[in-house]
């Protein structure tokens, strides 16, 4: 039960999120590598690629970057013979590089097909996503589904049954519709369609168990554009099975609003024990990084408390007090630098990702915010003393001046790294 704060009545205190939403454990595999999704492991971080999948080489190359980022799992499109005959190559060339990230195929339309005619390309996947509202209708509707689910039964790979709201099932709508207007009381629109989300995902999972899919090999989602819809969905969905939930808000948009309207959507769900793994879905600027819808998962996972990833650089806004975009430059400089430096960190320094660094304006909250982190710098505001206090676990330690500050601030960050999070046995 909720603690309760007698100074805010009825409000609920709350020390972190909810417990996690009991799930089924689901694996998705290559090789050696083993993803789990669902039943206690960490929230898994997913991506997609915006390449031709046709072009092996051009996808197998963001494959690697979006792997190489921290995604776990990377979704490529498999919407046509061309494509479905580069899978397997494009796998071939990511074991070449040494990246074992699974690969999961996402079907439309023609899945049922691709699925039976390239058994290289399902095998060479470890997961298919099918979206049961474009799949077909009527009698031929069921038959596809039955070819997808079965190749995934004869190749042995899980599946995300994945609805959404772009491309609903009109069966299940209509169905639904139907029986709302027999209501006394009829829904709203709006509550039809989060009914027929769940209703087609849960349906459509239930139909790939009786195929003969095992309930460990199921994921669902349902993603809708709107934030307060994707909430209520997910709620409805978390109440209604045990199913592991992937978590996404479909078309999220461009740059701060696909970040901030995924992240509230998505981080009001994780506070609730809801969801299993995420995928930010973000529209890249025109020549903008793919890399960064991960960035922006892990960002969200960490900023919560629910995983690490890389050291956290604590910034302040800055203000009138600083003259200079010297702090904003030295965050950013340090930022770049602990995440560069965290594919060799991850094996030398286990624990690393846990690192606090503030990076501060002035005397006002410098060193109390610098006091707080593993270490921090308290720069000079204007009118202050040129000098730089650092702080490590918490005390005063050198003070640095002059034209060198960012690279003896990264230099004393290195040192701390190696002292603090020395890997057993190994002595810095
Ligand atoms: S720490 Fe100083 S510079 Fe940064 S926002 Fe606060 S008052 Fe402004």
């Amino acid at each position: 039960m909720n603690q309760r704060d007698p100074a805010f009545g009825s409000v609920p205190l709350h020390h972190g999120p909810a417990a996690r939403r009991a799930s089924r454990r689901v694996e998705v595999r290559w090789g050696e590598r083993v993803v789990a999704v669902g039943g206690g492991a960490p929230v898994m971080v997913q991506s997609m690629t915006n390449t031709d999948t046709a072009d092996a080489i051009g996808t197998a190359i963001q494959i690697k970057a979006l792997a190489q980022a921290g995604s776990e799992v990377v979704r490529i499109t498999v919407n046509s013979p061309e494509a479905a005959a580069a899978v397997p190559a494009i796998r071939e060339q990511l074991d070449r590089m040494g990246i074992d990230v699974p690969l999961v195929g996402d079907f439309h339309f023609n899945g049922h097909k691709l699925l039976t005619d390239y058994p290289a390309c399902a095998e060479a996947l470890s997961k298919y996503r099918i979206n049961p509202g474009n799949v077909g209708r009527g009698e031929r509707r069921d038959e596809r589904f039955v070819a997808m689910i079965e190749a995934a039964c004869r190749h042995d790979k899980p599946v995300r049954i994945g609805v959404n709201w772009g491309s609903l099932d009109q069966e299940v709508m209509a169905r639904l519709m139907d029986e709302n207007s027999r209501r006394a009381e009829p829904w709203s629109a709006q509550s039809v369609m989060h009914e027929a989300l769940v209703t087609s995902a849960i349906e459509n999972a239930e139909r790939a168990e009786e195929i003969g899919l095992g309930r460990d090999r199921i994921v669902l989602s349902a993603k809708v554009s709107g934030v307060q819809d994707l909430i209520t969905v997910y709620r409805m969905l978390a109440a209604r099975c045990d199913y592991p939930l992937h978590l996404g808000l479909t078309e999220a948009g461009m740059g701060s609003k696909g970040i901030v309207a995924s992240s509230a959507a998505i981080g009001v769900l994780l506070q609730e024990g809801i969801g299993d793994t995420i995928r930010i879905s973000l529209t890249p600027e025109p020549g903008g990084d793919r890399t960064k819808e991960v960035v922006v998962a892990q960002e969200l996972l960490q900023t919560m408390g629910l995983r690490a990833f890389a050291p956290l650089v604590i910034a302040c806004p800055g203000c009138g007090r600083t003259t200079s975009t010297f702090f904003q430059e030295l965050a950013d400089k340090i930022q770049r630098y602990l995440r560069d430096q965290m594919p060799v960190w991850k094996l030398r320094h286990p624990g690393v990702e846990n690192m606090h660094v503030a990076v501060m304006g002035c005397v006002v909250n410098g060193p109390g915010e610098s006091k707080h982190a593993d270490i921090g710098i308290s720069l000079p505001g204007s009118g202050e003393d040129p000098v730089a206090p650092v702080f490590i676990d918490g005390q005063r330690d050198v003070t640095l001046k002059g034209e060198r500050i960012a690279e003896d601030f990264q230099a004393l960050v290195e040192t701390y790294v190696a002292r603090r999070y020395a890997a057993p046995g190994h002595h810095a």
